[in-house]
């Protein structure tokens, strides 16, 4: 790296980040935001970005993909830019959201079906994967040219395969096929969602798939999956109804030709190409996710953080020892998305609640979580069952449900998504929404208690993050249209050696199992440190790095420097994301809702900045 040519005698501080998806496009905005303050020394910056796919986007938005896959979040629910709700040292610098870009974007400055695309944008409309991808591209390129002056910016369309370098020094980043390293005063791994290497049970399935010559896909991700061994008219079995389930249905039927039609009466009709294999589909809880909400808030926003805010999390803490979730934490959470819900519902509907909501609420506060002495308080407040939070039942939606055959099983399923469809766009169920407000909430201060386990992310998916109604009535038509038949809870898959094919069946209908050549695992990969298939985040576990027990790379909560077995912060290296044990939500930043992604992407781009003013880590800008 040459010196700036206005500070000729001077290197550039070099800033490497590996990954330049959205995290790092949020994290270099907030580094052109906070360097005024912190950098303001003269000294140049550089910054270089590694990633294989084109910056802003990274892997997940390319502009190279189906236009068929949509985004799962209302336009004017995306932005990558602060607004005043986020709690931040930095300053504010305001940019738009999704759907506001989409109103002022210049149709010169997008491919022609991207303009029409952003033309028809409304703030409920789900964009397309690459509409977002440019918008994303969009927010790296203003955030880019807000950098300091003289700041040089390198994109390196290269895969990192590993970071060396001591403490107290500067790091080299290795780039695959490349033999002289990248050289940086910090780095930071905003890697994203990551590939895993299968697991014994996964092994095991491609193993009796490859001896008797059938088709086995693995948890990957869908728009990256090789489809063509699915074949037209044949079953195939797939485990898992969330959002890699949608997309693989959306590639098997409009992406193989399907349309779909408005019949007289409304209702959406499948009209097959005839290339779909027929999708036998099942889950632990055998229904698809909820339906995104489709109205808006009106009136007051639950009053959360109450009974799951900072104080709890302080106190969890400062236990001596580490939280258990089911005992110490989830309590406190049903308490609080139960608050948000009683709270609406006695708000805004009280002709269904029986008294004053000052005198519930202060019972309500006084309850312990998960009491019988709560439970009888809301029977008797809430006469209408329907209008009480039950979350053991919203977990197991098919509990104790038996179907007598197949196609009851159908019909039921199709009853539960009409009923869910309708319910999730109808705002006298708003106390709906004051319960998502509240997960959203309850994410952003579990962020401080680290790993807290998988089944936690799961449900909150399920409940908040499911897909566009739209995509629900595609997933009916399909239904009728036998495209799709749905298994039923607690599918179990098996392996049949004799026959040498793949079985399936379910609690739901007791004896009906289906078989198939192709079995598809339609979830993304859960990669821990030690079996992702990144060979940068393996080997930095190798040489020090700390995982938490499910395999999350171990950041501190201050500024996600990465952890050492010991507990030491690195002074240089910083990692942001899913990943990471402080991964925040899994999704974008909502506009005013205090996002937990940007007060991390706030104070990791000043304590970078901070490092590289620092003269202990400068000093070595010489060496
Ligand atoms: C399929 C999918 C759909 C989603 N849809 C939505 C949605 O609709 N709404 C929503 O709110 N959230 C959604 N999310 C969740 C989340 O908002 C996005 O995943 C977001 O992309 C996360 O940003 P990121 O930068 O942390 O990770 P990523 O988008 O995964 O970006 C990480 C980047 O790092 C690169 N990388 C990784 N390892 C290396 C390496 N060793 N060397 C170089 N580069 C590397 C990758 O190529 C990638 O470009 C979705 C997630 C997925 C997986």
């Amino acid at each position: 790296m040459s010196a700036h040519p206005d500070h000729p005698t001077r290197p550039p501080a070099t800033i490497v980040i590996v990954g330049a998806g959205p995290r790092a496009t949020g994290l270099i905005e907030r580094i052109a935001a906070n360097a005024p303050e912190l950098y303001g020394d003269g000294t140049p910056l550089a910054l270089h970005l590694v990633d294989p796919h084109p910056p802003g986007g990274g892997r997940i938005w390319r502009p190279d993909q189906s236009p068929l896959l949509w985004m799962n979040s209302m336009a004017e629910d995306v932005t990558i830019f602060t607004d005043e709700s986020v709690e931040r040292e930095g300053p504010l610098r305001p940019g738009p959201s999704l759907a506001e870009w989409a109103r002022q974007v210049r149709e010169a400055d997008l491919p022609p079906e991207l303009a029409a695309e952003a033309a028809a944008l409304t703030g409920q409309s789900f964009a397309t994967r690459r509409l977002q991808g440019a918008y994303l591209r969009w927010a790296y390129e203003r955030s880019v040219a807000a950098l300091p002056p003289g700041t040089t910016v390198h994109e390196h369309r290269d895969r990192a395969v590993r970071v060396t370098g001591p403490r107290d020094g500067r790091q080299q980043v290795w780039l695959e096929g490349r033999t002289a390293p990248l050289t940086a005063d910090a780095v930071v791994l905003a890697l994203g969602h990551l590939d895993a290497e299968p697991d014994a049970e996964q092994r095991a399935l491609a193993a009796f798939a490859a001896e008797h010559g059938l088709v086995h896909l693995p948890p990957e991700f869908t728009a990256d999956s090789d489809l063509s061994g699915l074949r037209p008219g044949e079953p195939v079995i797939v485990r898992g109804l969330g959002l890699a389930f949608v997309d693989l249905v959306v590639l098997l039927t409009e992406g193989r030709g399907g349309r779909y039609e408005r019949a007289p009466g409304g209702e959406l009709v499948y009209r097959p190409s005839g290339r779909e294999p027929v999708l036998y589909t099942g889950s632990r809880r055998g229904v698809p996710y909820h339906a995104k909400i489709g109205y808006s808030l009106s009136g007051e926003r639950p009053p959360v953080p109450r009974f799951f805010g900072p104080a709890q999390v302080d106190a969890l803490l400062s236990r001596p020892e580490r939280p258990d979730f089911r005992r110490d934490v989830w309590p406190l959470i049903a308490k609080e998305l139960g608050f948000a819900h009683y709270h609406r519902l006695f708000t805004v509907h009280p002709e269904r609640t029986a008294g004053e909501w000052p005198a519930f609420e202060e019972k309500y506060a006084a309850c312990p979580p998960g009491s019988p002495e709560l439970d009888a308080l809301v029977t008797a407040a809430v006469p209408d069952p329907a209008d009480r939070l039950d979350l053991d039942a919203l977990d197991h939606p098919l509990a104790g449900l038996r179907f007598p055959t197949e196609e009851a099983l159908q019909q039921g399923l199709r009853a539960h998504i009409e009923a869910d469809l309708a319910r999730r766009h109808d705002p006298a169920h708003s106390p709906d929404l004051a319960v998502f407000l509240a997960l959203l909430s309850v994410y952003g201060q579990l962020i401080r208690l680290g790993d807290i386990g998988g089944w936690w992310h799961g449900f909150f998916s399920f409940l908040a993050s499911g897909p566009p109604g739209p995509r629900l009535e595609q997933l009916l038509a399909l239904s009728r249209a036998g495209v799709i038949r749905f298994l039923g809870a607690e599918t179990v898959v098996t392996t049949d050696p004799l026959r040498g094919v793949f079985r399936a069946g379910s609690a739901s209908v007791p004896g009906h199992v289906v078989e198939a050549r192709a079995l598809v695992e339609a979830r993304l990969p859960e990669p821990t440190v030690d079996h992702s298939r990144d060979t940068l985040l393996r080997s930095l576990h190798r040489d020090g790095a700390a995982a938490t027990p499910a395999g999350l790379l171990a950041v501190s909560p201050a500024d996600a420097r990465i952890l050492d077995r010991a507990g030491r912060p690195h002074p240089r290296r910083f990692a942001l994301g899913p990943h990471t044990d402080a991964r925040a939500s899994g999704a974008f930043a909502r506009p005013r809702t205090n996002a937990p992604a940007f007060r991390q992407n706030d104070a990791t781009a000043r304590a970078l900045l901070r490092c590289l003013r620092d003269l202990s880590c400068r000093a070595s800008l010489t060496a």
